[in-house]
């Protein structure tokens, strides 16, 4: 069986863990975690950046330090995980869900502006599959009617709008680390604070509400409670594992981008059955984080799902548009958002990692196209 994902080992990442244990010190905070930041901080010029827990931490953190309360609205693409949602749901917020584009499952920045009511806080967008969203389009729009704007990038590490990196566009982005990832740490995120004047208050929120990261600078004497916050910091074995895997992230991802370029080579023949291929703005640069098809129906992702399985092959679709989810549906508004809907039930994601043998992607490419009889 060609599975559909392999989480990928450097190799590195037992020397770093092995390094932090013999540290002694692997609560949060630690060197490895400081070592992740400079390195994002260095490389994509982040102003400041926060290791977390998980991508749906730095959200949860993203929502506390927009103040996000019980009467705003917060405008999030359907299709999408359940992540960019929940965080502003915990902080009693109504979330309005966007289509999205026809061209790709992104934000359709198009049907923005009829979603925004004076209550309208802030607007998520989401990169999905590592390719940006039309953020000039999105900033004009929240600059206009003073919203802020999150990037959920889980999935955008290394991806550029224009020549700007993704995480860098937001009043706060939010990175994942998840196995699924391009770059992993078992569990593990990262919030990118760009408003200066969140820097200083999103440290006491990651630290429980408390001060202590100054404390641990020598700024202050003692440490208090002073906000309200959680338990958002990784542990630095985390920090240890992601280091390892940032040292080969310019492989990772030139290993990842053959993969996905040899893919949209050979499956042009698709087109001719009506099949969608991922649609690449101008403006964005991708990291390879999936490989998908849409197909015309349903039913027809189903028999090819099931086709590819019986030879040999997992495939997956991605996301229920929340929207019609069990929990939100009763609380939707009722807008058909066919878009989300079509991606939700013709996506099909296919086998996109570092160790994906090439014999097996042409396997399974030679499968397809005898499958849609364009071989
Ligand atoms: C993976 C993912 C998340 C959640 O990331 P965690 O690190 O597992 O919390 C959130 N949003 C999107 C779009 C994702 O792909």
């Amino acid at each position: 069986m060609i599975p559909f994902h392999k989480p990928y080992f450097t190799g590195a990442e037992l020397g770093y863990l092995q390094a932090a244990l013999q540290s002694g010190k692997i609560a949060g905070d630690g060197p490895f975690t400081h070592r992740c930041q400079q390195f994002f901080e260095a490389r994509y010029h982040f102003p400041k950046t926060l290791l977390t827990t998980s991508c749906t931490d730095a959200l949860e953190m993203a929502a506390i330090l927009l103040n996000i309360q019980a009467g705003d609205e917060v405008i999030i693409p359907s299709f999408t995980f359940v992540s960019s949602a929940n965080p502003f749901l915990l902080r009693g917020a109504k979330v309005v869900f966007a289509d999205s584009s026809p061209l790709n499952p992104n934000l359709d920045e198009t049907t923005l502006e009829a979603l925004i009511t004076p209550r309208t806080k802030a607007i998520v967008v989401v990169h999905y599959a590592g390719v940006a969203c039309n953020m000039n389009a999105i900033l004009r729009l929240a600059q206009a009617h003073q919203l802020s704007v999150v990037e959920d990038a889980a999935q955008g590490l290394d991806s550029y709008f224009e020549s700007q990196p993704l995480g860098s566009l937001g009043t706060l982005s939010a990175f994942s680390f998840h196995d699924t990832k391009n770059i992993i740490a078992g569990e593990g995120g990262m919030l990118v604070i760009n408003d200066p004047a969140l820097m200083e208050r999103a440290e006491i929120i990651r630290e429980k509400g408390t001060n202590r990261s100054r404390f641990f600078r020598g700024e202050i004497d003692q440490y208090g409670w002073i906000d309200i916050g959680s338990s958002f910091l990784p542990s630095d074995l985390v920090a240890a594992c992601l280091y390892a895997q940032l040292q080969h992230l310019t492989d990772i991802q030139h290993k990842r981008l053959s993969i996905w370029a040899h893919y949209l080579q050979r499956l042009q023949p698709l087109l001719s059955r009506g099949v969608q291929l991922p649609f690449i703005p101008a403006y964005a640069t991708h990291n390879a984080n999936l490989f998908y098809l849409v197909t015309r129906s349903a039913s027809e992702r189903s028999a090819l799902l099931a086709h590819l399985k019986d030879k040999g092959i997992a495939t997956a679709f991605h996301y229920q548009a929340l929207h019609q989810s069990a929990y939100y549906a009763p609380l939707h508004d009722g807008r058909p958002l066919p878009q989300a809907q079509r991606y939700a039930d013709c996506l099909l994601r296919l086998p996109l990692y570092y160790e994906l043998p090439p014999t097996d992607q042409d396997y399974l490419i030679d499968c397809l196209l005898a499958y849609f009889q364009v071989a």
